[in-house]
C-alpha cells in the first residue's frame, strides 16, 4: 500500500479503480511551409472550430454546474479571439514560414510565461488557460478533434493537471474522483470538482506512475489522502467508513432538489453555516440554498498576522464562485470574546463577552474594517455576496457602517478595481437591537439572529459557563418572543429575518418558526435535510390552530 497527501477540494470517500491520465501531447517542431497564407487558412479553420466546441461546452456546463461556473468557457473563446494571440501565432507563420502547430504551441509558451511571471494571482492562473486554448487548437490540427479519452469505467482519475475543459467534457457519472499532482484549490477545475460535488484533491505529493493503472484506489476527501493499492485492513476500514456515508446519503438524499416548502405552500431559505472554504463540500452535498453565515474570524484565528486584502479576496471569492450564484453571507470579522486572536494586541479585560468585540473593535481600528470590507466588495463581483455585521446595538453603528463601505466603494472605483454592490445585513444577537429593530429594518438589507449571544445576553448566562445549566432554557419566552418581534419588524420594514444561532437546527422549534414567519434558517450542513423533512411535513394553519 502507499500513501499520499493532497489538498483536498471535496470531502467524501471514494473507492475504484485508478486511471492514470494523460494528456494526448502533440508533439510539435518546426516544420517549414511552402505557402504561409495557407497555413494561416489551417489555423482560421482549427480556431473557427474551437470556438464552437467552446461554444458547446459552455451550454454544456452552464447546465451541469451553472452560469458562474461556466463562464471560464466564455472567456476562453474570448482569448481565442484575441488579437494579441492570433497576431502572434499568424506573425510566427509568415515570418518564419512555419506551420501552425510550431506557431500555436510557441505562442502558447511565449502568453503563458508572461502571464505566469506576473504578481497578480488571477493573472498567474491564467498561464493554464493559454496551454489549455492552445491544446485544444492543436488537437484539432492534429486531426484528434475530441482531445480526450473518456473513462470506460468509473474510476479514480490521477493526472499531472487537469484543464477547466478537460473536468467538464468528462462524463461524471465514469469518474468517482479526481486526483491531481499539481493544482491550486482556486483553480477554475478545483471549482468545478466542487461544484459538481466529487471528492477531489489537488497539489498531491505522488508521482503519475504507470504502474498504478488498474490498480485498486480509495481517496479519502475528508482527510486529503489518496491511499494506491490499500491493505486489506484500510480497505476494510474505508468500506465501512464509505458504506456509513452512503447509508446517511441515501436516506435523506431523496430530498435532494426539492423545495423547502410546508404542506400549506409556504417557503423558508435553508442556509449552511460555515468557517472555512473546506466547508464548501458539505454545503453542497446537503443542498445548501445558500450560505446563510461564513465565520469569517476564522480566517484571522488560523494565522499568526492580519490576512491581507489578497488573500481574503481569494477565499471570498472561491466561495462565491463555488455557490455559483447562490447568496453567501459573510460576517465581518467576530473577534474578542472567546475568539482571541494575540496579533490584535487588544487589552485584557474584566468582561470579555460584553468588551470590545466584533464591530466594536472594526469601528475603533478602521484600517482593519477596511481591508475586510475592500476584499468583499471585491469578491462580491464574482457571485451573490451579502455582507453581515455582528454585535450590533444602535442605529448610530450602522451609519457609521455604511459611511465607511462608502468610502470602500468610492476607493475602489477611484483605482478602478472591479467591485459588486452586496446586500448588507446585521446580526440581532444583542437585545438592545431587538428593540431597536422597527429602526435598524429602515437602514439595512436583512436581519439574521443570533440566537447564541442573544440567549446570552438576554437571560445574562455566559454562554461558556456550564455550571449554570440549571438556569438556562434554550426555549425561554423571552428569547422567543424577541425572535417574533424582529421578524415582525423586519417584515413592516419589507425586509427579510433569519437565524444563525444554533438554536435554528433545532428541529423541535422548527414549526415554531415558521408560524413566526422567519424568512430563513442557517445551519450546519448536516442538518438541512433533516430540517428540509420536518419543513415538508408542517402544515403552517393547522399547527397554530394546535398550539
Ligand atoms: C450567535 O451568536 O448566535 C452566532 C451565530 O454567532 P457566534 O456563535 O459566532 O457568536
Ligand atoms: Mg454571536
Amino acid at each position: 500500500m502507499k500513501i499520499f497527501q493532497g489538498k483536498s477540494v471535496f470531502g467524501g470517500i471514494a473507492i475504484g479503480r485508478i486511471s492514470i491520465y494523460k494528456k494526448n501531447e502533440n508533439e510539435v517542431s518546426l516544420v517549414k511551409v511552402d505557402d504561409p497564407e495557407e497555413e494561416i487558412k489551417r489555423y482560421e479553420s482549427a480556431k473557427e472550430k474551437a470556438i464552437l466546441q467552446l461554444q458547446k461546452l459552455y451550454n454544456k456546463a452552464l447546465v451541469e454546474v451553472g452560469e458562474q461556473n461556466a463562464a471560464i468557457f466564455e472567456v476562453h473563446q474570448m482569448m481565442l479571439e484575441d488579437d494579441d494571440y492570433n497576431d502572434s501565432v499568424e506573425n510566427i507563420i509568415r515570418s518564419q514560414s512555419a506551420n501552425a502547430e510550431y506557431a500555436v504551441s510557441k505562442t502558447a509558451d511565449n502568453l503563458a510565461d508572461m502571464f505566469a511571471s506576473m504578481d497578480d494571482a488571477y493573472m498567474r492562473e491564467r498561464a493554464a488557460d493559454v496551454r489549455d486554448i492552445s491544446n485544444r487548437i492543436l488537437g484539432i490540427l492534429a486531426g484528434n478533434e475530441n482531445g480526450l479519452e473518456n473513462a470506460k469505467e468509473p474510476v479514480i482519475l490521477i493526472a499531472e493537471d487537469l484543464a477547466p475543459s478537460e473536468t467538464v467534457q468528462m462524463d461524471k457519472n465514469m469518474v468517482l474522483s479526481f486526483v491531481t499532482i499539481k493544482g491550486s484549490t482556486n483553480s477554475h477545475t478545483a471549482i468545478l470538482a466542487r461544484t459538481m460535488a466529487i471528492p477531489s484533491l489537488v497539489s498531491t505529493k505522488m508521482p503519475l506512475d504507470d504502474s498504478f493503472d488498474g490498480m485498486i484506489g480509495i481517496v479519502d476527501g475528508n482527510e486529503g489522502v489518496i491511499y494506491v493499492d490499500p491493505d486489506k485492513e484500510t480497505f476494510d476500514y474505508m468500506k465501512v467508513k464509505a458504506a456509513e456515508e452512503r447509508e446517511k446519503k441515501a436516506l435523506l438524499e431523496s430530498l435532494k432538489g426539492k423545495e423547502n416548502v410546508t404542506l400549506d405552500g409556504q417557503k423558508i431559505m435553508l442556509y449552511a453555516n460555515i468557517g472555512n472554504i473546506k466547508d464548501l463540500a458539505l454545503v453542497r452535498q446537503n443542498d445548501a440554498s445558500g450560505i446563510g453565515l461564513f465565520r469569517s474570524e476564522f480566517i484571522y484565528l488560523e494565522r499568526d498576522t492580519f490576512p491581507t486584502e489578497e488573500e481574503q479576496f481569494e477565499i471570498y471569492k472561491t466561495v462565491a464562485e463555488t455557490m455559483a450564484g447562490k447568496r453567501v453571507i459573510i460576517r465581518t470579522l467576530d473577534i474578542g470574546a472567546d475568539k482571541k486572536c494575540p496579533y490584535f494586541g487588544l487589552d485584557p479585560e474584566e468582561n470579555p463577552a460584553m468588551g470590545l468585540r466584533a464591530i466594536r473593535i472594526c469601528l475603533t481600528r478602521p484600517e482593519i474594517f477596511k481591508t475586510q470590507l475592500r476584499a468583499l466588495f471585491r469578491a462580491s463581483a464574482y457571485g451573490k455576496i451579502a455582507i453581515m455585521y455582528p454585535m450590533i446595538i444602535s442605529v448610530e453603528e450602522i451609519d457609521k457602517i455604511k459611511a465607511i463601505a462608502d468610502e470602500v466603494k468610492a476607493e475602489l472605483d477611484k483605482e478602478n478595481i472591479p467591485h459588486g454592490d452586496p446586500e448588507q445585513g446585521i446580526m440581532i444577537e444583542t437585545p438592545a437591537s431587538v428593540i431597536m429593530s422597527d429602526e435598524l429594518a429602515k437602514k439595512v438589507d436583512f436581519f439574521s439572529i443570533g440566537t447564541n449571544d442573544l440567549t446570552q445576553y438576554t437571560l445574562a448566562i455566559d454562554r461558556q459557563n456550564d455550571k449554570l445549566d440549571e438556569f438556562y432554557n434554550a426555549h425561554h419566552p423571552a428569547v422567543l418572543r424577541m425572535i417574533r418581534m424582529v421578524v415582525e419588524n423586519s417584515h413592516k420594514a419589507g425586509i427579510w429575518t433569519g437565524i444563525c444561532g444554533e438554536l435554528g437546527a433545532d428541529p423541535t422549534l422548527t414549526q415554531e418558526f415558521l408560524a413566526m414567519g422567519v424568512d430563513e434558517l442557517s445551519v450546519s450542513p448536516g442538518s438541512i435535510l433533516p430540517l428540509r423533512r420536518i419543513i415538508r411535513e408542517t402544515d403552517v394553519e393547522k399547527y397554530k390552530k394546535s398550539r
